[in-house]
């Protein structure tokens, strides 16, 4: 036989104040106590499933299980969700409460009225705007309460009506197979509890519209992409008289062209011509902010293996904007494609102390010039 619902059975409104639910219980207890009706099955029957009703509906907890899930909400509850044992009932409440937006629908709630959802975004930044910080105007999308119904979706004037095939609770229990089933919104009312018979123009009955906003916001130095900028009270409108939920901006850095980051440090590739490279010498190079620096070039640097430190010239730290990690740079020596006539001379008259002739050396020239400048063959004149 199926349970009747509990506010049935005690005649009282879904909206009913715990005043009210007492003093209900109390009038039919008396009126079905298997003392009056001696003999009466049928009566005792009913005295005790106005008892259960009653040691629901006063405890707040197992209420709003009740409201929100029925019978079913109940059991599962009870069994633990069915997980065992132990589990604490406001924990599940949390659970199966989150996986619902919105309230209201005349449901009455412990905490009051709910909180809006947040609303997760990406945004976007340059490398340089991550490293100095950036000031942005973002334009946000959110839902709001209807201002015409003030979030009912009914027409103003006309009251909403409790959902039919959810009996107000908002939720209906889909099969898993086996004893268990799983709480979804109701398909009648979207979850809201409540339908709308005359329902609003300006939001078709949802009580919901779209609202839009335009945010300053400061990103601070040192953002990484997954950094989690958190706005507070620019997420979705709750319930009405609930708190607007967060904006949580999700950071992504965009890949620059030149600087990859690797935590606090930069890293580029700078190029030095295959003289510069063996014999060493200072050049100059610009960092991610666009400041000159002169870095040393080590006599006989080596291509893609030669790095050098540029301290304080990485990523400032998010926490502490004034500890920043270095900038290694990677010197790729270019073997030059175009020579002028008196480069081609020289680095003929190169090749020809090196013993080898041109054009078809077996080690690569730059192996030669290195085997040059090392000391095992040429003069020291060479050197500059
Ligand atoms: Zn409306
Ligand atoms: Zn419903």
């Amino acid at each position: 036989m199926a349970k009747r619902d509990y506010y049935e059975v005690l005649g009282v409104t879904r909206t009913a104040t715990d005043v009210e639910i007492t003093k209900a219980y109390r009038g039919l207890a008396k009126k079905y106590h298997p003392d009056q009706n001696p003999g009466d099955e049928e009566v005792v029957v009913k005295y005790h499933e106005v008892s259960e009703a009653y040691e629901v509906l006063k405890d707040p907890t197992r209420k709003q299980i009740y409201d929100r899930y029925g019978h079913e909400g109940l059991a599962q509850a009870a069994s633990g969700g069915g997980g065992g044992a132990g589990v604490d009932l406001s924990d599940l409440l949390g659970q199966v409460f989150g996986d619902f937006l919105g309230g209201g629908g005349g449901r009455r709630r412990a905490r009051g009225p709910r909180r809006g959802e947040d609303i997760e975004d990406v945004l976007d930044v340059d490398l340089l705007e991550a490293a100095t910080g950036v000031k942005k105007t973002i334009s946000i999308r959110y839902e709001a309460n209807c201002k015409e119904c003030s979030g009912s979706g009914a027409k103003p004037g006309t009251q909403p009506a409790q959902c039919k095939r959810c009996k107000g609770s908002g939720a209906e229990y889909v099969s898993a197979g086996g004893l268990f089933s799983f709480p979804q919104a109701c398909r009648g009312c979207g979850g809201r509890g409540a339908v709308n018979p005359d329902p609003c123009k300006a939001c078709r009955g949802a009580g919901r519209t779209e609202a839009r906003e335009s945010l300053d916001l400061n990103v601070p130095p040192g953002v990484d992409t997954r950094v989690r900028l958190s706005v507070p009270g620019h997420g979705h409108e709750g319930a009405p008289g609930a708190p607007r939920g967060n904006l949580e901006l999700v950071i992504r850095v965009r890949e620059h062209k030149v600087f990859e980051r690797d935590g606090h440090n930069l890293i580029c590739q700078f190029p030095v011509s295959f003289a510069r490279a063996a014999l060493g010498g200072p050049v100059e190079l610009a960092t991610l902010t666009g400041q000159k620096v002169t870095i040393e070039v080590p006599r006989g640097a080596q291509t893609h293996t030669t790095v050098l430190r540029v301290a304080g010239h990485g990523m400032p730290d998010l926490d502490d904007p004034r500890r920043k990690g270095d900038l290694l740079v990677i010197l790729v020596v270019e073997t030059p494609t175009a020579l002028s006539p008196e480069q081609e001379q020289l680095l003929r008259r190169l090749a020809e102390l090196d013993g080898t002739p041109p054009p078809t050396p077996r080690k690569g020239f730059f192996g030669k010039l290195k085997d040059l400048i090392s000391g095992d063959g040429p003069p020291t004149e060479q050197r500059k």
